[in-house]
């Protein structure tokens, strides 16, 4: 029999444990976790070999790991483990650092993990508003009726997001293609047939619902799921009114396309709360490292800035509204720029592992 090689890497060891995988040394390979889970394949399953690949530092193996996005940390293998190992920890730990070893530019997925650079990161978005609000001379509040095109006109609005969305594109792209790369797809599947598959699947959060022990992540993901693609869905239409039919905002409240962004709003804000509740009460769930925090916290950030601001607009008054507006931009702008190196990058790469396991399934 051939022996293999192994050539551990003690550095992405310590990586892991900084990431929220501390218990990985307490696993002793008893493969419960594989059994409970009802996600994992018979063929290949997981999270057990993931474990001992984590505690031998076999890299490679694990970041380029599909079955780590196909597990939706719903805590059942945790909540099993007799030693307490918490292989959903690990499990998140390591997509963190699959993020960030995809991430492109490189640097943007170490900043993302790193309380230091937040700073930075919230300093770009100030540093941009303000000086399109400089260059146009609107460093103060308008007078009269509260229209927030007075104050930063769309155009300009348009002028900064555009060429993020194309950078966030440009990212996943290259992220995304080395990850589609590394997992080395099974050449003869039906890549249609398990794309919309996996969408099905996504759109239902058929794998959600298999949770054991942890029943609300499902209500709680569909909740955030269905706001963001609300929200997502109201920002298109409100370009097609101004561009297209050429209507003015503010658009009145009962405009079917506001009556929507509120509701998905509404969503989004019920959604996160859940997570928050269920990590802070559940047993099994983790308390979250910094990563996880990063992005609740933004989600509340844009969600809570945009409600104020258009309760500011409605009672009229002018010295809140139009400095929340501000602030809710610069929200808006750090969780859409830097989306693919945070938390929520997993909506693709868990959709690319999910397309590629069913993928490698239809021959
Ligand atoms: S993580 Fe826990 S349940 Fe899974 S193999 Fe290790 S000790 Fe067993
Ligand atoms: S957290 Fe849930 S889906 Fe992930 S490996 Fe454990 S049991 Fe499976």
């Amino acid at each position: 029999m051939e022996g293999q090689m192994i050539a551990p890497n003690l550095k992405f060891v310590k990586d892991v444990i900084a990431s929220g995988g501390e218990s990985l040394k307490k696993c002793f390979q008893c493969a419960t976790c594989s059994v409970m889970c009802s996600i994992s394949p018979d063929k290949k399953p997981f999270p057990r070999k993931e474990m001992i690949w984590a505690q031998w530092g076999l890299k490679e193996r694990l970041i380029k790991n599909p079955d780590i996005w196909l597990c939706h940390e719903c805590n059942d293998c945790t909540a099993y483990c007799p030693r307490g190992a918490k292989p959903s920890n690990v499990f998140a730990a390591l997509r963190s650092l699959s993020i960030q070893h995809y991430a492109f530019p490189r640097f943007m997925g170490k900043a993302m993990s790193d309380a230091k650079y937040l700073p930075f990161l919230f300093a770009l978005p100030v540093i941009i508003f303000l000086a399109v609000l400089r260059a146009i001379g609107n460093l103060k509040i308008p007078p009269g009726e509260i229209v927030f095109s007075k104050f930063i006109p769309i155009k300009y609005v348009d002028t900064i997001f555009m060429p993020v969305a194309g950078f966030v594109l440009l990212s996943f792209a290259v992220g995304l293609s080395r990850f589609w790369r590394d997992i080395k797809p099974a050449p003869k599947g039906n890549f249609p047939k398990a794309f919309f598959s996996a969408l099905i699947e996504i759109l239902t959060h058929g794998r959600f619902k298999k949770c054991g022990v942890n029943k609300i992540r499902y209500y709680a993901h569909l909740g955030i799921f269905y706001g963001f693609a609300g929200l997502f869905l109201a920002t298109n239409l409100v370009l097609v009114y101004l561009y297209v039919l050429g209507v003015k905002t503010p658009l009145p409240i009962s405009n079917p396309v506001k009556i929507l962004a509120n509701l998905s709003a509404l969503l989004l804000f019920v959604g996160i709360t859940l997570v928050v509740y269920n990590r802070l009460t559940n047993k099994d769930a983790s308390r979250g490292t910094y990563f996880d925090w990063n992005l609740i916290l933004a989600i509340y950030a844009v969600t809570i800035s945009g409600i104020l601001t258009e309760v500011a607009r409605l009672v009229n008054i002018a010295n809140a509204a139009y400095p929340l507006y501000f602030i809710h931009l610069v929200f808006v702008f750090y969780l859409i720029a830097y989306l693919p190196y945070s938390k929520l990058a997993h909506l693709l790469y868990r959709t690319t592992a999910m397309v590629y396991e069913k993928y490698s399934q239809t021959m």
